[in-house]
Formats: C-alpha cells, sequence, structure tokens
C-alpha cells in the first residue's frame, strides 16, 4: 500500500502480543483483522510488544511471534523492527514515559500510594462483610503523611493506585454496541507497581493515548478490562480511542481453544505444512463473514469487503477439519513450482535433498502436478515425491510375495523385454501395455497392479503410465529387473 509521509488517514491500530509464548490462533485473527482494517482504511498498524511481565516474557517468544506474523503475511508499519515516530515499542523501553504520567497523576491526587502488603488486604477482605470491595478496600486512600511515614520507614515499597470515582461508563463498542460499567465494583486499582514497572492497564492507555491509537480492536477478554482504561483516560483528561471488541475463538466443545483442541499456535500450522495464504483465508473466518456463504477470499477480496460492522458477536469455533479442507484447495490451485519450494524444509528434514536436487525443474514440476491432488499439506510432499526421485526403492514384503508367484513373475519379465524397446512417453507406455495384456490373454489389472508395485513401490499413487514416464525408462528398467530378482 502506498502510504506517503502526508497520508491523509487519521486511523491508528495496533496488535499488543504479550511475547510469553508462541502467537495463538485467536491472536493472529486479532492482529488480522487490525491488519485489514487498517489495510482498508489506508491507515496503520502498529506492531507493540507488551513485555512488562518480565518473568514469562522472553526475546525469543518476540521473535517467534514477529516470524509467525510475518510468516501469514500481516504487515506493520511501525513496530520494533522498523522506523517509527512513536516508539520505542517495546513496552520495557518506556519505563520512564509511564513513570512521569504515573508521577503527574499522584501529584494531581488522582492517585495514591499504597504500602498494604498482599497478607494484609486479604486478611480484612475475610474480615470485612462488605464483599463488593474484596479485593481492595481503598484502605490507603485516605492514609494520613503520618501512616505513610511510618510505613516507609519500615522500608515498604508502594504500589500506586488510581482513585476510582462511583459512576456508571458507557462505552459505544463497535462490535458490541452500547455497554455500561458500573464501577462500584471496581475497587481503586494498581497503575505502578512497587518495583516500578507499570501493570498491563496503565501501560496498555498511555501507549494507545502516545501511539495516536484511534481504534482498539482487540479480544472480548479484554472488555471487562475496559472499564479501567477508561478510567484511565478520563482521569488523565483524555479521549478514548473507539473500541471493538472481538469474539473469541473457541475449541470446538465451545471451550476456551486451547491445547485439548490439538495445536493452538500458529507455529504448529507452519510445520505442518500448511500454506500461509491458506491460513491466513482461515483465521479471517473467525467471527466475520460477508453475510453469504462466501468462503475463499484472497487477500486483495479481504481488505476490500473486510468491515467491523460484519464482525460477530458470537464466538467462533476453530475447526481443524475446515482449515485443512482450505489448504487443499489452495494448494491444488497453486503452481507446481511454488509448492515445491514450499516443501523444500519438509524435503531437507525427510533427509531427500539431494536426489531431489539431481531432477530438473520441469521434472519436480511434472512429479508435483502428478500429486498435486493428494497432498493435504506440505509435509505429505517428501513421502508423495520420494518414489520418483531416488534410485532405487523399497519394497514392502507382503507385496513382494504377493506379485511373486510364477506367472506374474514370467509375465513381467517379458513386459520387461518389450519395455526395453519403446519409446517413454506415457500414450505409448500405456498403448504397448494393454496390447501385451491383450495378446497373453491377461486382465489388465494382472500386470497394472504388479507393475505399479514394481516401479513405484506402492500399490496406490498416481497414473501408472504418467508416473513411468516421469520417472524415465533407465530407472523404470532397473526396478522391475530388481523387483523380479527378489
Ligand atoms: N497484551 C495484551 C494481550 O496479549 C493485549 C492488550 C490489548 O490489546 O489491549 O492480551
Amino acid at each position: 500500500m502506498d502510504k506517503t509521509t502526508n497520508s491523509i488517514s487519521n486511523i491508528r491500530v495496533r496488535f499488543a502480543p504479550s511475547p510469553t509464548g508462541y502467537l495463538h490462533i485467536g491472536n493472529a485473527r486479532t492482529a488480522l483483522f487490525n491488519y485489514l482494517f487498517a489495510q482498508k482504511t489506508k491507515g496503520f498498524l502498529i506492531l507493540r510488544i507488551e513485555d512488562t511481565d518480565r518473568e514469562r516474557s522472553s526475546g525469543e517468544y518476540e521473535q517467534s511471534i514477529i516470524e509467525d506474523l510475518k510468516w501469514i503475511g500481516i504487515q506493520w508499519d511501525e513496530g520494533p523492527d522498523t522506523d517509527g515516530h512513536f516508539g520505542p515499542y517495546r513496552q520495557t523501553e518506556r519505563i520512564e514515559i509511564y513513570k512521569e504520567f504515573a508521577e503527574n497523576l499522584l501529584k494531581e491526587k488522582k492517585a495514591y500510594y499504597c504500602y498494604c502488603t498482599k497478607e494484609e488486604i486479604e486478611e480484612r477482605n475475610k474480615q470485612s462483610s462488605i464483599e463488593k470491595k474484596a479485593g481492595y478496600d481503598n484502605n490507603c486512600r485516605t492514609l494520613t503523611e503520618q501512616q505513610a511515614g511510618k510505613y516507609i520507614k519500615e522500608g515498604r515499597k508502594p504500589v500506586l493506585r488510581l482513585i476510582v470515582p462511583e459512576k456508571t461508563l458507557v462505552v459505544y463498542d463497535l462490535v458490541r454496541g452500547k455497554v455500561e460499567f458500573n464501577t462500584s465494583l471496581i475497587n481503586d486499582f494498581v497503575i505502578m507497581k512497587s518495583d516500578g514497572i507499570p501493570t498491563y492497564h496503565f501501560a496498555v492507555v498511555i501507549d494507545d493515548l502516545l501511539m495516536e491509537i484511534s481504534h482498539v480492536i482487540r479480544g472480548e477478554d479484554h472488555l471487562s478490562n475496559t472499564p479501567k482504561h477508561i478510567l484511565i483516560y478520563e482521569a488523565l483528561g483524555k479521549q478514548t480511542p473507539q473500541f471493538a471488541h472481538m469474539s473469541m475463538t473457541l475449541g470446538s466443545d465451545r471451550s476456551r481453544l486451547s491445547k485439548r483442541h490439538g495445536a493452538t499456535s500458529v507455529r504448529a500450522y507452519k510445520e505442518e505444512g500448511y500454506l500461509p495464504e491458506a491460513f491466513f483465508n482461515y483465521i479471517s473466518l473467525l467471527g466475520w463473514a460477508t453475510g453469504d456463504d462466501k468462503e475463499i477470499f484472497s487477500r486483495e477480496e479481504l481488505i476490500n469487503e473486510f468491515s467491523i460492522e460484519k464482525c460477530s458477536k458470537v464466538n467462533a469455533i476453530f475447526d481443524p477439519k475446515k482449515l485443512l479442507w482450505l489448504n487443499g484447495i489452495y494448494i491444488r490451485k497453486e503452481k507446481p513450482l511454488k509448492i515445491f519450494q514450499a516443501s523444500m524444509p519438509f524435503i531437507k528434514q525427510a533427509g531427500i535433498l539431494d536426489d531431489v536436487l539431481k531432477q530438473s525443474q520441469e521434472t519436480i514440476e511434472k512429479i508435483i502436478t502428478l500429486q498435486q491432488e493428494r497432498i493435504k499439506t506440505l509435509k505429505d510432499v517428501p513421502a508423495l515425491i520420494e518414489f520418483f526421485v531416488k534410485e532405487e526403492i523399497e519394497y514392502k514384503k507382503e507385496d513382494i510375495e504377493k506379485f511373486s508367484e510364477g506367472t506374474i513373475k514370467n509375465m513381467l519379465k517379458n513386459l520387461l523385454n518389450e519395455l526395453t524397446n519403446i519409446e517413454f512417453k506415457h500414450e505409448i507406455l500405456e498403448d504397448s501395455v494393454r496390447k501385451f495384456c491383450e495378446q497373453n490373454n491377461l486382465k489388465t489389472s494382472d500386470i497394472f497392479h504388479p507393475l505399479r508395485v514394481a516401479v513405484t513401490g506402492r500399490i496406490k499413487g498416481p497414473g501408472l503410465f504418467e508416473a513411468m514416464e516421469v520417472i524415465g525408462k533407465e530407472k523404470v528398467l532397473k526396478r522391475i529387473e530388481n523387483f523380479l530378482s527378489y
């Protein structure tokens, strides 16, 4: 997309993963919707790394998330790995910024230091009969200077809490419509922890504000955090961005998508040999639809047709079978050479790279074309092309036994002589083998089956004569001889 510095769009969205694990399908969907919205509106997508949970965050996870987003084909305009005027884009590099905002709130008496220990709060909650304040009883809101001084002397490190006024907050969520929150159930919550690190709520608001985010598009699991975020915006005297909370992605039993439902990370699907284009298309269907039954969309179509209004309030169900089906569709319409190139990691893994590299590009393309409809994921490719490229193939014991009966063996031997003298074009091959059957009073299956086993080492596969043509005369004859020698 052409985005000059004086772009007219002021739409800015962000995807803000916490690097505490591999990119999850549900999060990839959220990233995709942000991407599609930005592309559609000629706006900007920001990638922000929310790594304030230092124990669980890691640089490796951050790297893997970036790689996986790129694999899907989601590009951002600003992020930790690109330039941008609103950086840094990693929260741990922004700690001083949060501190400054926190100090201002403290000065303006919109926040206060709280010295209570976890144990003290728990103990008071136990004693308290006011259930709604369970969590925190706003104890330090009215702390005297003297009391505070005493705690400081004791060496207590305070957290900073935001004063929560009692009121009703109203949000017009672009997916959910009007949502009201009553703050009576929200205690004065922590915005800065005792180690000087902001909480998620505080960092997310400061960043969205400073990065001039116009639309916060995220999962519905964050809807319950939204009142806290609005309270922070209000304390800062700032306007909130627009919110759009996307439905969740669930497993087949409607529980939260987890390992129980199979692979949940994008990486696992990449490693299983899914095509990124198919994955891109599939996750776009998780909570969004055009209203008709259309399910197959190119990237451009998705950008054109995407709108937040068409996002569903109903949770989506992740269906791995459908993803596999869609992957098959993309594989079948892909160019053979592209499939081959994308399969390279699997070919290497299977240890057949040397044999593959001995083939011409034309041969490889022919092989893939012959097998294309059988490829469900790229991981299937090595096993499907192996017998074409390998010098020697192995036979299953049962196949050798089945076809080593005297007459079949003799017939194959005679056929071998015939094959020696003909040109290896599939039409010619088929013609001669059929004629051979006729002349010898054989059913075609009597010869086709053992011939297929001798040439390919398996009982099923692509068109026998097309395969023979691609494998080539020399290798085919050698294989039949070899088979007969058992
Ligand atoms: N870092 C949060 C998460 O990974 C996202 C925060 C947000 O989108 O507001 O769930």
